[in-house]
C-alpha cells in the first residue's frame, strides 16, 4: 500500500533491539542499619526469582553489611532478558557515622553517571553497561513518629541524583492505625520540605479499570510499609515467607500484612521502564549538564 512508508513499525523496532539486548536495572537500599535491607532484598528477588539457582546460604545473607555490596543476577522470562542488581548499603549506626556511610552511596551513585558519560563520550558507544541506579529504597524507621532531622538531610542530598522510594522497614512492628499516622506524617514532612521523591506518573487514561485500580491502590501505600523475612514457615499446609511470633506468622506476601508485593510489583512489572527513563531524562542529564558546563566531572 503506497499510502504507507512503514514508520508505523518504528515503536516494533525499537522493542525488538531492546529485547534482544536484554534490560538492565540497578537497585540500591540506604537507611540506618538493622531496618531490615539486606532481609527485604534478599526476600524481593533472591527467593522467589531464583529458586533454581545458588541461593547463598542464610547465614551469609543477613551478615552485617559492612561495605557496598552489588549482587548480579541474569534473569530471563519469555525471551526477555534482564539484568537485574542490587546494590546493598553498609547503612549508619548513628548520626556520628551517617555521614561517613552516606558519602559512600552518593559516590556510589556519581561514579556509575561518571563511568555512563565517559562510555558515551568513548568510541564504542555501542554496547555501554548501564549500571547507573536506576531507583533507591530509603529505609525509615518504624519507631519515630516520622522522618528524623538525619534521614530529611539525606534525603535531600540524594533526591536530585536517584529515584527516591521510602519504605518504613519491620513493620511488623506498628498496627495497622500507627501505619497509617506514620505514612501521613511522612508525607506531610516531605511536603513541607519540598523534597522530590520518585513521582509516580499518571495512569494513561486507556488503560483498563482493574490496572487503574491497581495504580490507585499502589499509590494511595506510599510510602510502603514493609516486612521482610528469609524464612518459610508452613501455615494451614501452604508454604509462606514469614516471621513467627507468639501469638502467630506474619506472611510478608499477605497485602493485609504489608505492603511487600506492591513494591515488588511496581518494581519489576509496572514501573521498571519508567525508573529507567526517568534516570536517564532527569538525573543522567543533570549530572551530564554539570560535567559540561564545568567541563570536567
Ligand atoms: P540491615 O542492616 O538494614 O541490612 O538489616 P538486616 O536485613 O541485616 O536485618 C537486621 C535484623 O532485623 C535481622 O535480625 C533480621 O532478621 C531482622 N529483620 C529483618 N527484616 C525484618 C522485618 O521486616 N521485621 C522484623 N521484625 N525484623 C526484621
Ligand atoms: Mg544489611
Amino acid at each position: 500500500n503506497r499510502d504507507y512508508i512503514g514508520f508505523a513499525t518504528l515503536p516494533e523496532q525499537v522493542h525488538r533491539k531492546s529485547v534482544k539486548r536484554g534490560f538492565e536495572f540497578t537497585l540500591m537500599v540506604v537507611g540506618e542499619s538493622g531496618l531490615g535491607k539486606s532481609t527485604l532484598v534478599n526476600s524481593l528477588f533472591l527467593g522467589d526469582l531464583y529458586k533454581n539457582r545458588a541461593v547463598p546460604s542464610a547465614a551469609d545473607r543477613i551478615d552485617k553489611t559492612t561495605k557496598i555490596e552489588k549482587k548480579t543476577m541474569d534473569i530471563e522470562e519469555r525471551g526477555i532478558r534482564l539484568r537485574l542488581s542490587i546494590v546493598d548499603t553498609p547503612g549508619f549506626g548513628d548520626a556520628v557515622n551517617s555521614e561517613d556511610s552516606f558519602r559512600v552511596c552518593t559516590a556510589y551513585i556519581d561514579e556509575q553517571f561518571r563511568q555512563y558519560f565517559t562510555d558515551e563520550s568513548g568510541l564504542n558507544r555501542r554496547n555501554i553497561q548501564d549500571n547507573r541506579v536506576h531507583c533507591c529504597l530509603y529505609f525509615v524507621p518504624p519507631y519515630g513518629h516520622s522522618l528524623r532531622q538525619m534521614d530529611l538531610d539525606l534525603i535531600r542530598r540524594l533526591h536530585k541524583k536517584v529515584n527516591i522510594v521510602l519504605v518504613i522497614g519491620k513493620a511488623d512492628a506498628l498496627t495497622t492505625t500507627e501505619i497509617r499516622k506514620l505514612k501521613e506524617s511522612i508525607l506531610q514532612d516531605l511536603e513541607n520540605q519540598s523534597i522530590q521523591l520518585y513521582q509516580f506518573p499518571e495512569c494513561d487514561s486507556d488503560e483498563d479499570e482493574d490496572f487503574k485500580q491497581q495504580d490507585r491502590e499502589l499509590k494511595a501505600s506510599i510510602p510502603f510499609a514493609v516486612v521482610g523475612s528469609n524464612t518459610i514457615i508452613e501455615v494451614a499446609g501452604k508454604k509462606v515467607r514469614g516471621r513467627q511470633y507468639p501469638w502467630g506468622v506474619v506472611d510478608v506476601e499477605n497485602p493485609n500484612h504489608s505492603d511487600f508485593i506492591k513494591l515488588r510489583t511496581m518494581l519489576i512489572s509496572t514501573h521498571m521502564q519508567d525508573l529507567k527513563d526517568t534516570t536517564q531524562d532527569v538525573h543522567y542529564e543533570n549530572f551530564r549538564a554539570q560535567c559540561i558546563s564545568q567541563l570536567s566531572c
